[in-house]
């Protein structure tokens, strides 16, 4: 059911009625050697905001969800047009993935975006963190904090995809809740594993997305204590210079968890070709983002109309391994529904489980399917299997 009927991406949606063609060569692939699903680690989703800021009761379906705000008459930019919930991750084959507690401050009071004061930004990345502990209660999530609870988790998937729970490392986007470089500790033990210090513009850890500053003071405490607790900072979202200042000043891993390139969409929120072989260096890992400002030249949100197709993320894919002269760096990070909907996805992408299409998509490409696995779920595990507490 298509709630947006007559929109480009619903017409493009009907050409592609299937997730994967059956006759494909990685679908036949995996019958021949006993795997039924390829597995997709997604490593950038914002749940907890979905659930809570959103208010999303997120055990629905899709069209559940889609219907509900329709019915409600909800027009802001995103509503009616979520991509995914929990029984749709699992559609997608979606068994692992890095979720959020997002709470950005922002300076001004009353904004539909973010919260004022640096303590409501604590006491909301706590909401989420509750939300997330409320679905492992019910079975629907499972928190993965160690290298261990990882292998278990996905030999688990493996066995059964159709009842495992959703494997989660629990990620930070913008240290905004972090009150102090302190506070960093207490977060760990709830089970945080990585954290990138900014979002979009400033805050009182250094630049982000849309500004060109640098590292502020409180940076430096901070990513010392990241280094003694042995967490990844996700480099995403990082100014150019604060990109340049942190990778200086700090020594542990570094991923960068949906960070598409310049060469696919020019502007500052992406990284030219030297911030990516700097993350390849450093043995990182770099998630592709299918949020349609970051695939498609001079995409203006509310404005352009999605015409990228999943495709190009195909194409930033080719530059990542272009770079690295492998394929060991790149896999997905899909940021859908990272506040916005459908409006703002490839034109080709109704739900998430269409990124499953990648798998085909790739392999016409002339990927082959150790490529294919290593680029849907092999190259994130692999990292987090180093990067996780043993
Ligand atoms: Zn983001």
């Amino acid at each position: 059911m298509f709630y947006h009927a007559g929109s480009a991406a619903d017409r493009r949606h009907l050409r592609f009625p299937d997730v994967m063609p059956r006759g494909s060569r990685v679908r036949q692939f995996r019958f021949l050697t006993g795997v039924t699903a390829v597995l997709l680690f997604d490593a950038h989703l914002d749940i907890a905001l979905n659930a809570v800021d959103w208010n999303r009761d997120l055990r629905q379906e899709v069209d559940e969800l889609r219907a509900q705000e329709r019915a409600l008459g909800m027009t802001e930019p995103g509503r009616c047009g979520s991509t995914l919930s929990l029984p749709e991750l699992r559609t997608a084959e979606i068994g692992v993935c890095l979720t959020t507690l997002l709470a950005r401050q922002e300076k001004e009071v009353n904004h539909n975006f973010g919260w004022t004061t640096p303590e409501t930004c604590y006491a909301m990345a706590h909401a989420h963190l509750a939300w997330y502990r409320a679905m492992e209660r019910q079975g629907a999530m499972r928190m993965l904090k160690t290298r261990g609870d990882l292998a278990a988790h996905v030999a688990d998937w493996h066995r059964d995809p159709k009842r495992a729970p959703l494997g989660f490392i629990l990620t930070m986007e913008g240290a905004d809740p972090v009150l102090n470089p302190d506070t960093i500790f207490e977060f760990h033990e709830h089970g945080l594993r990585a954290i990138g210090l900014t979002h979009y513009g400033a805050n009182r850890y250094g630049g982000g997305t849309r500004v060109e500053v640098g590292l502020a003071v409180d940076a430096i405490p901070l990513l010392e204590n990241i280094s003694r607790l042995g967490m990844t900072v996700d480099v995403t979202h990082l100014s150019d210079v604060a990109f340049w200042q942190l990778l200086d000043r700090f020594n542990g891993r570094i991923h960068a968890s949906h960070q598409n390139s310049r060469r696919i969409a020019a502007w500052q929120r992406q990284f030219s070709d030297e911030q990516y072989k700097a993350v390849i260096e450093r043995d990182g890992v770099i998630g592709m983002a299918f949020d349609v400002i970051m695939m498609q030249h001079g995409y203006v949100r509310g404005v352009s109309k999605a015409e990228a197709l999943i495709e190009r993320a195909v194409d930033n894919i080719d530059i990542v391994c272009q770079l690295a002269g492998n394929v060991r760096h790149v896999g997905i990070g899909s940021d859908l529904d990272g506040g916005y909907g459908v409006e703002q996805t490839p034109a080709d992408l109704d739900k998430i489980r269409d990124l499953q299409r990648l798998t085909d998509l790739l392999s016409h490409r002339g990927y082959s399917e150790a490529d294919v696995a290593a680029i849907m779920h092999g190259n994130w595990i692999r990292f987090f299997s180093e990067a996780l507490p043993a």
